[in-house]
């Protein structure tokens, strides 16, 4: 089986990237605008949980009442420009190790400078025999495209039923390509973890941590 895995919320927690990219961004209008850097992570925090990523800098400066087009760029680029602290999880390590002579695979959506400055931070490129950001081959081919999974089964030279996908969405990560015979794993990590939108979203099997992507559960996908 050739082991495909998602990256954010699969291997990582991507709070954890959210938490270190505001972390930059508040030392970021405390240099130029003299903002206390807790009360700005605090407005962004506040914003984050009410209504999500859309206007989190809007919001910021507009606290302060330094709005601008170009000053909310700004903060976005230092967000998405930052070289981030973040970790791969335990139990991503371990199964990492544990399958170090399988092949392994990534495809992750998300903006290319960012993901690459995650799989950076996150030593991946060596463990990977290689990593598909998705929107490197356009937008359309973003999941929930197969196009990286019919790309892996190329240069594999093998079927779909040979490739396992291990990831957190059931929005899009498992729809289309089950339908093709690749088969999959769904981690209850992260924001999507009680989400339930029915069989047609779900993976053929569902664990709860990397911890329990073993042998006999690969023996059994292959079954499925
Ligand atoms: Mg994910």
């Amino acid at each position: 089986m050739i082991l495909t895995f998602d990256l954010d919320d699969t291997l990582y927690e991507e709070q954890s990237f959210v938490n270190s990219g505001f972390l930059k961004v508040a030392e970021y209008v405390n240099e130029t605008y003299g903002f206390n850097p807790e009360s700005a992570l605090d407005i962004m925090h506040y914003e984050l949980e009410a209504n999500g990523r859309g206007e989190v800098f809007d919001k910021l400066l507009k606290a302060y009442s330094v709005f601008s087009r170009s000053a909310v760029r700004k903060c976005l680029s230092v967000y998405r420009l930052h070289h981030p602290d973040i970790k791969l999880n335990p139990d991503a390590v371990r199964c990492l190790d544990r399958f170090k002579h399988f092949n392994k695979y990534i495809v992750t959506d998300g903006n290319k400078i960012v993901q690459r400055n995650k799989i950076k931070a996150l030593g991946l490129t060596p463990l990977m025999k290689k990593i598909f950001i998705t929107h490197e081959y356009g937008k359309r081919n973003a999941k929930p495209s197969a196009y990286c999974f019919n790309r892996i089964a190329q240069i594999e030279n093998t079927i779909s039923e040979k490739i396992a996908y291990i990831a957190d969405n059931p929005q899009k990560d498992f729809t289309n390509i089950k339908k093709l015979g690749f088969k999959t794993i769904r981690i209850r990590q992260g924001m999507f973890s009680g989400l339930e939108l029915g069989p047609e979203y779900e993976a053929h099997f569902t664990i709860d941590t990397l911890d329990e992507l073993t042998l006999s559960l690969i023996e059994k996908l292959e079954q499925a």
